[in-house]
């Protein structure tokens, strides 16, 4: 999360396991958990340094392009300024992340409720958020390469990392990341709209709506997916930082005498999920911002961050926003944003708790995490090591050969697991290959139909990270590999 300070951004206003943290926890939305353990477990270390490995990164990417994850957008074309399409793979991929986000904020929760905002608003809106005014970058040109970067994100503020040069840059200026356009045929300022840089003034200028038309009282969050947009200085780093992206958030309404103890449950909660989705602990760190970098309405933001090949970068900010976002929209908007209590007649304006993460950079950091080779008989094996959640396929059918004795059964066997779980089929090249494929794919198992299947109606089940293999009766299949995959 940028913090609002002098000189940086005002943001707006700123091992697989199968059973989740939300499915454990009664929800309990009274009574947020004690002491975190994130602040004990996850002190962040001093510095970026022995990071992940630079190459890695160059693995990653080359396996994306080469097995349907990501391509570069309009490649024909010769692309267009770090903008990315997901592929047939990426998509499920992309997909898992946010639904598995969902599932643990909205659908195993009796206090969140969900949210589609339009993408397209006002000047009104952004006004009232501080985005006009505030949404912004230091920029710097480079007078010798006429390179430009964000200042703040420069390990060396004083050296162009293009040229080398030390002393060339200009004097910092604010630039604004809104996309601005026009809705309507006539170009006039009556019609300016904005492009959303974050989802979450959606939750904020629908909180009347969803008070007044649900069961919900606080504490009770609104969440929601979506894509946001911001003119990036520096794109890069693949899909780290586009000027295009996705983002899950949620806005938490709480009490203001109870928004330090939800603030710290959110963090514990947001650090937990990342672990329950298969992100190794050593690679995950929360990091609280200092005083220095937080904005003045917020008293605590807390950085989720993945240790990605150059170093530890955000995946997620959770803040205790205070009671900012709804008293602007109030004020400029001049609808009462409060919460009226029938039981005591009091009236208060509910703070604001906010976990912030990005659906397209968290599937980036998943795929880091997951990337993994081994020496199997002498050969290299990549594997991409998926929670079950997160991978893209679930399941691959594979007959042993392609004689149609064993094609024919085994797309039926695959029609018979489709409406179970997102699964491939794959009939070509030996079945080694086709193991390789699937474990850089990512697919936690294979099921094999071979010849002794026509006689014992029954196919091997192999899994993908130890590679052992099981006999199933085919009439089993589905509630074994659900159980697998509970
Ligand atoms: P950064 O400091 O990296 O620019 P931020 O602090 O401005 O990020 P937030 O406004 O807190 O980000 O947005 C919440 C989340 O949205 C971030 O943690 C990140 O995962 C995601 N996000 C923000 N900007 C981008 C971007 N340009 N590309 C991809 N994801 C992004």
């Amino acid at each position: 999360m940028t913090a609002a300070v002098a000189g940086r951004r005002v943001v707006h206003g700123t091992s697989a396991t199968t059973v989740s943290a939300q499915d454990r926890l009664p929800v309990d939305r009274r009574t947020p958990r004690g002491p975190v353990a994130w602040t004990a477990m996850s002190a962040p270390s001093a510095s970026n340094d022995g990071a992940g490995s630079p190459e890695l990164f160059d693995k990653v990417v080359n396996l994306t392009k080469r097995r349907g994850f990501v391509y570069p957008s309009a490649e024909i074309y010769g692309g267009f300024r770090s903008t990315y399409d997901y592929g047939p793979v990426g998509v499920l991929l992309l997909r898992n992340v946010k639904e598995a986000w969902w599932r643990s904020m909205v659908q195993l929760r009796d206090d969140v409720v969900g949210l589609d905002a339009s993408i397209l608003s006002p000047p009104r809106v952004w006004e009232a958020s501080g985005h006009l005014a505030n949404f912004t970058d230091p920029l710097v040109d480079c007078t010798n390469c006429n390179a430009r970067w964000r200042l703040d994100k420069l390990d060396d503020p004083d050296q162009c990392p293009n040229c080398g040069k030390r002393g060339t840059f200009t004097e910092p200026r604010q630039f604004n990341l809104m996309f601005k356009t026009h809705a309507g045929p006539v170009e006039e300022a009556a019609a300016v709209a904005y492009l959303r840089p974050e989802t979450a003034q959606g939750m904020f200028i629908n909180f009347k709506n969803v008070i007044d038309t649900t069961r919900v009282r606080p504490p009770f969050g609104i969440a929601q997916i979506g894509k946001s947009f911001r003119n990036e200085i520096t794109p890069g780093n693949f899909v780290f930082r586009t000027r295009e992206f996705e983002q899950m958030e949620m806005e938490y309404f709480v009490h203001p005498d109870e928004a330090e103890r939800w603030y710290e449950y959110w963090c514990n909660e947001r650090f937990q999920w990342y672990l329950d989705h298969g992100m190794p602990a050593d690679k995950l760190r929360m990091r609280p911002h200092d005083p220095d970098e937080l904005s003045h309405y917020s008293s605590g933001t807390a950085d989720v961050e993945f240790l990605f090949p150059w170093g530890w970068d955000e995946l997620e900010g959770v803040a205790n926003r205070g009671d900012y976002d709804l008293t602007q929209h109030a004020k400029h908007s001049g609808e009462r944003l409060e919460w009226y209590d029938q039981a005591t007649g009091e009236r208060w304006v509910p703070h604001v708790i906010e976990p912030a993460a990005g659906a397209t950079r968290t599937a980036m950091a998943f795929l880091m995490a997951a990337y993994d080779e081994e020496e199997v008989r002498g050969e290299k094996r990549t594997v991409l090591r998926f929670h079950h959640r997160i991978a893209p396929y679930k399941v691959a059918v594979l007959p042993l050969s392609k004689k149609p004795e064993l094609t024919g059964p085994a797309r039926e066997l695959a029609a018979r697991l489709r409406p179970h779980f997102m699964c491939d089929y794959d009939e070509t090249q030996s079945i080694g290959r086709r193991y390789r494929r699937q474990d850089e794919l990512g697919t936690p198992y294979c099921v094999t139909f071979d010849f002794d299947s026509l006689e014992d109606r029954a196919v091997t089940v192999r899994e993908r990270d130890s590679m052992e293999q099981e006999r199933v009766p085919i009439d089993e299949v589905v509630d074994h590999l659900r159980e697998l995959m509970a």
